[in-house]
């Protein structure tokens, strides 16, 4: 099968590179071995953990990403990366001159670029903008911690109080420990029975607190839920994140799979990307383990981090399984004692020149692009920075392969 672009990788970096490319009219195939990172994390995306993201970058090492593209660049293409996942139906909050907070499954405000709509926010990490919250989440819930929410709301001035609640169905998957994940109850409060039961709770079981706040679990398939809650109700609800899996961050994925199809792109799901064949410094074709072959002008490579399978590692060296392009690893040690500790192996990754054309043996490759958590040079977790470096360095690919 022959396409412009194929992407290997189904994540963040690869879903809005693939939009990009084909709402320019590339035909373009996402081959996706499975979950992403999204499944995880809290559906919030970071561009930078400082106050003014714009300042920081500009005075990053220049082998970071953001150093490659340029802070003017990062800007415009931040902005256009907003623009995407407002195409897809993602609200967010947030600007990207100034970091707002976004509150963590455990409580804590955490500096963030763009949230998503309904979730519990705060312009500085010193106070929010309501005095009282009933924390309303459900009997036997195993992602939310309530007391250290409710802790740390105390801590900001906020007066709380704590209510769960029981309905026939969930009450029926508590049988099963298992059950109360986070998605299994999300999926149950989709059904209309049970928004109608869950609303009237709010009604009498919350008093006169200024806000509900809830765990992320309001509707799976449904993205309706939280607000017609709010109408029936006539209380205003926020929602916290949970411990994964990650019910806004499914939703961000299919809501974006569902785009880049809708703009024409094809996803060959559940393959994985086994081998390819080499003409020259061109990649010609690559090969899934399903034995799909597929040809294209141009390949990127958005496979991920440790997490996605995009890089492996043994005691002793960290490499790219795929093409076997070449990998910056840490010069000591891969981790720390400390736990705590920025880990040294969270800054490996696919080294690049500054059009992301990924080397082999110190020479970038004509037509392989890399993208994403895949990426040498920054650390995701201490920069609080991983969905931004996808999406800024996906929609530069882009731009790249567009320009060619
Ligand atoms: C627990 C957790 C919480 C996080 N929280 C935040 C947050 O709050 N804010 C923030 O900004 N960032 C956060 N991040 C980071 C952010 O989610 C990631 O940096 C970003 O989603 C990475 O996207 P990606 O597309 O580059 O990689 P991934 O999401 O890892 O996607 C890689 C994809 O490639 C596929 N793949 C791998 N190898 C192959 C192959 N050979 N063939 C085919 N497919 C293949 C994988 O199955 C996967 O679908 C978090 C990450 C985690 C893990």
């Amino acid at each position: 099968m022959r396409f412009d672009t194929v992407i290997i990788g189904g994540g963040l970096s690869a879903l809005v590179c693939g939009i990009e490319l084909a709402r320019n009219g590339k035909r373009v195939a996402v081959v996706a071995k499975g979950h992403s990172s999204l499944h995880f994390s809290s559906g919030s995306f970071g561009l930078y953990n400082a106050e003014h993201p714009l300042k920081a970058i500009a005075e990053l090492a220049p082998t970071h990403p953001y150093s490659k593209i340029g802070v003017e660049r990062v800007e415009a293409l931040a902005a256009k990366a907003t623009e995407i996942l407002n195409v897809a139906g993602v609200s967010t909050n947030g600007t990207i001159e100034a970091n707002h907070y976004i509150m963590t499954p455990t409580g804590a405000l955490r500096p963030c670029w763009l949230s998503l709509e309904g979730t519990v926010t705060a312009a500085s990490d010193k106070s929010l903008d309501f005095k009282s919250a009933a924390i309303l989440y459900p009997e036997g819930f195993l992602d939310f911690y309530t007391q250290f929410v409710s802790d740390e709301l105390q801590g900001l001035g906020v007066n709380t109080s704590l209510h769960s609640f029981a309905l026939p169905e969930l009450s029926i998957r508590r049988n099963n420990p298992t059950e109360m994940r986070s998605v299994a109850v999300a999926r149950a409060l989709d059904k209309e029975e049970n928004i109608l039961a869950l609303a009237n709770i709010i009604s009498h079981k919350t008093g006169d607190a200024e806000v509900v706040i809830m765990p992320s679990v309001l509707g799976f398939v449904k993205s309706d839920v939280q607000s017609r809650l709010e109408k029936i109700s006539g209380k205003r609800i926020l929602t916290v994140p949970t411990l994964p899996p990650s019910v806004e961050g499914i939703k961000v994925e299919r809501a974006l799979r569902t785009t880049f199809e809708r703009m024409g792109g094809v996803i060959f799901n559940g393959q994985t990307v086994v081998s390819y064949a080499k003409e020259e410094n061109v990649v010609a074709t690559v090969t899934t383990d399903k034995y799909v072959t597929l040809t294209a002008e141009e390949f990127v490579l958005s496979a991920g981090s440790f997490i996605g399978g995009g890089l492996e590692s043994d005691r002793n060296s960290i490499v790219e399984p795929v093409f076997g392009v070449d990998v910056a690893a840490p010069q000591g040690e891969f981790t720390t004692r400390d736990i705590f500790e920025p880990q040294p192996f969270m800054s490996a990754g696919v080294v690049t020149d500054n059009s992301f054309k990924a080397l082999c043996g110190g020479t970038p490759i004509d037509n392989l692009y890399a993208c994403g958590a895949i990426l040498s040079g920054f650390n995701g977790v201490k920069e609080g920075c991983g969905a931004g470096v996808a999406m800024v360095t996906a929609l530069e690919v882009a731009e790249n392969i567009l320009n060619k």
